[in-house]
């Protein structure tokens, strides 16, 4: 049989000419290596163009299109500067992109005559991206000798309709992907495929969420039935914490799959826990490697009951939230108050990051985005009105700007003191603790300390990593 291999590339990855050597590099030798029988090819879109289309389109639905077009010619000098160094006189290339870029004019047109950008032609202008991208690298891996070949996801991948966010119908993909990319891997081909994007069963355009191209990795290598699944970013894998705010962090060699979900959660810049769910439960091999470093073995991700080193593993914050607190003396023992709070915050369609509430049952406090506090305590006052001229609730509160810290280690569940450890860093390192909560999973320990103090937090937490 022989092993398959499906490397994805990030938008970084393949953001300008020297990117992309890298890139048929790094793939020129997993091919010498002999190992893989098969290698495909996942691509994101180079970068910042998603988010040009995306702001063109934007643009065109409040009725300026110069805005569309300025951005159409840096695209377009984006993609033909690389594609003149790695390719030069392509035609077919070139007129790919430029078919492409009249794709978006004509869309953004539409959507200024219409006023509006509806979720689908959203997902049309967002796709051609990675339409633009997959034929420019394929091309570039042809030019160095391997033979390669751009696959539009479109053809493959099939998904709902739920544009902007679409989930793969798997046991279809998995058909198309046996007939349409399977027979390219057995002739010896490099299928250089677009992420991000699929069709429904008509064949409209969808994409599967912003970032969706390590979905695309993930469905596709389910479906070919990959060994390993090698993610290309421009970090060395995944860190102990944000090198820019804690300068000794290093890259973890390996990560439980729990531990991931958690970092992920909290606004670490790793894998999206749903997109790699399938990769995992499949046991297929994953890693998340650096293209500007290809020799650095990158991080492994591991399933949950796998064995990993040390109690915690690494430390993330996010800033921009607020604490919320309703307390009073007449909540002790009234049920039905928790409900109704977040039933009331649920109505303004707030996520809530972090909750906790002492036994003692004064108060309950909870953290939402910096910008959601004003709707969150009117909808609470609204809900409390009787409560509250009563004196049964004293107050409902919303703080100034708070960031959470979290701490992750599966290994922590099975280590007494490691919530000592980290408040007596903290303490140490003179930062005050405003609210705590500990899930019972035990892998993760969130601290809500002022914005001002987070990164002295990560500092002195990050310091117990052994
Ligand atoms: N190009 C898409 C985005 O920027 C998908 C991806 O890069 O994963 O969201
Ligand atoms: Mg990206």
């Amino acid at each position: 049989m022989g092993k398959t291999l499906v490397m994805k590339f990030g938008g970084t990855s393949v953001g300008n000419a020297a990117a992309i050597g890298q890139v048929v590099e790094i793939v020129q030798q997993a091919r010498d290596s002999g190992e893989w029988s098969r290698v495909a090819v996942v691509v994101s879109a180079m970068s910042k163009v998603t988010d040009k289309l995306l702001a063109g389109a934007q643009a065109a639905a409040s009725g300026e299109t110069v805005q569309a077009e300025r951005l159409a010619s840096e695209m377009w000098e984006q993609h033909i500067a690389a594609l003149r160094e790695l390719a030069p006189q392509t035609p077919e290339v070139e007129e790919t992109i430029a078919a492409y870029l009249d794709e978006f004019a004509a869309i953004c047109h539409a959507i200024s005559i219409l006023g509006e950008a509806s979720p689908r032609a959203l997902d049309a202008v967002a796709s051609l991206g990675e339409r633009m991208s997959a034929p420019l690298v394929a091309e570039a891996l042809t030019r160095a000798g391997i033979p390669a070949c751009a696959v539009d996801a479109a053809e493959v991948v099939v998904t709902d309709e739920v544009f902007q966010g679409a989930s793969p119908d798997m046991a279809i993909t998995q058909a198309r992907v046996e007939a349409r990319l399977l027979p390219l891997c057995e002739a010896g081909q490099v299928p250089v495929v677009t992420g991000f994007i699929g069709a429904t069963p008509g064949g409209v355009v969808t994409t599967l969420g912003r970032g969706g191209s390590d979905y695309s990795a993930a469905i596709l290598s389910v479906a070919l039935g990959a060994d390993e699944v090698w993610i290309w970013t421009d970090v060395d894998g995944v860190m102990t914490a944000d090198p820019r705010i804690v300068p000794d962090a290093r890259t973890l060699p390996d990560l439980m799959f729990r531990e991931m979900s958690e970092l992920a959660f909290y606004g670490a810049k790793v894998l999206h826990p749903k997109t790699i769910r399938p990769v995992i439960e499949r046991k297929i091999a994953l890693w998340v490697k650096n293209t500007f470093n290809p020799a650095h073995p990158g991080t492994r991700i591991l399933p949950d009951n796998g064995v990993t080193h040390g109690a915690i593993r690494a430390v993330t914050a996010f800033k921009g939230q607020q604490l919320i607190t309703v307390e009073g003396r007449g909540m002790l023992g009234v049920p039905g108050i928790a409900a109704r709070t977040f039933a009331a915050v649920a109505r303004t369609h707030t996520s809530i990051s972090m909750i906790s509430q002492a036994s003692s049952e004064q108060s309950i406090c909870f953290s939402v985005p910096l910008a959601s506090g004003g709707a969150v305590t009117h909808a609470l006052e609204d809900e409390f009105h009787r409560e509250l001229a009563r004196r049964d609730i004293d107050r409902i509160s919303a703080s100034e700007e708070f960031a959470i810290v979290t701490v992750v280690g599966a290994g922590m569940r099975h280590t007494p003191g490691i919530a000592g450890q980290i408040f007596g860093a903290l303490g140490a390192g003179g930062v005050n603790v405003i609210a705590i909560a500990q899930g019972s999973s035990e892998c993760n320990i969130s601290l809500m300390v002022a914005a001002g103090e987070a990164d002295a937090a990560m500092r002195a937490i990050h310091a117990l990593i052994e």
